[in-house]
C-alpha cells in the first residue's frame, strides 16, 4: 500500500470507488485498485504421480506446487509451462485448467493447472527446498492449502 501518491507526492486518502474503499490521490487521478496478481500454480504429473515441491518459506510439513507471477504479455498458460521449466527443469504437457483461487494475504489470484510430464527428473532452482514425486493415496495425507488440495483433486480424479 502506497502512503503517497507515486505520481503527485500528495497524502493519499481512503475514498469509496465502485463500492469499495480504494487509497485514491486528493490532487490528481491517481487511484491505488489493488488488484490481484494473477499466479499460475501448476501440479505437475507423471504417470499417476504427482509432484510436490516446498519453498524455504512453507511452514513446516506443509508442501504446495510450482508457481509464478504471470508475466507482462504472457498467457496465464505460458507461465505455468515457464514456471515449470525453471523451479523443477521439466517439459510439461498442459492437461487441464483446475480452477481459480484467491489467495488475499498475498492479494494472488492463484490460476490452477494440471501438466503431465513423461521424466521425473528434477532438476531443482533455489526457489525449491524439497520435492517429491507422491502416489494418489499419499496425496490424502499430505498437508496442503485449500487451493493446493483442489488442483490435486483435479488431477488424481
Ligand atoms: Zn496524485
Amino acid at each position: 500500500m502506497y502512503q503517497h501518491c507515486p505520481s503527485c507526492r500528495a497524502d493519499l486518502e481512503d475514498r469509496e470507488i465502485d463500492a469499495v474503499v480504494r487509497r485514491a490521490c486528493p490532487a490528481c487521478a491517481f487511484v491505488e485498485w489493488g488488484n490481484p496478481t494473477p499466479t499460475a500454480m501448476v501440479l505437475v504429473r507423471c504417470g499417476e504421480r504427482c509432484l510436490f515441491i516446498r519453498q524455504p518459506f512453507f511452514p513446516p510439513g506443509h508442501w504446495g506446487l510450482v508457481n509464478g507471477f504471470v508475466e507482462r504479455g504472457e498467457t496465464a498458460e505460458q507461465a505455468a509451462v515457464r514456471e515449470v521449466k525453471e523451479e523443477v527443469g521439466l517439459d510439461v504437457r498442459l492437461a487441464t485448467m483446475a480452477g481459480t483461487f484467491s489467495f488475499e494475504p498475498k492479494n494472488l489470484l492463484l490460476i490452477g493447472f494440471v501438466a503431465d510430464s513423461d521424466t521425473m527428473a528434477v532438476e531443482q532452482s533455489t526457489e525449491i527446498s524439497e520435492w517429491e514425486w507422491v502416489t494418489p493415496d499419499e496425496v490424502e495425507s499430505l498437508r496442503l492449502g485449500d487451493s493446493v488440495r483442489a488442483i490435486a483433486r483435479v488431477a488424481t480424479q
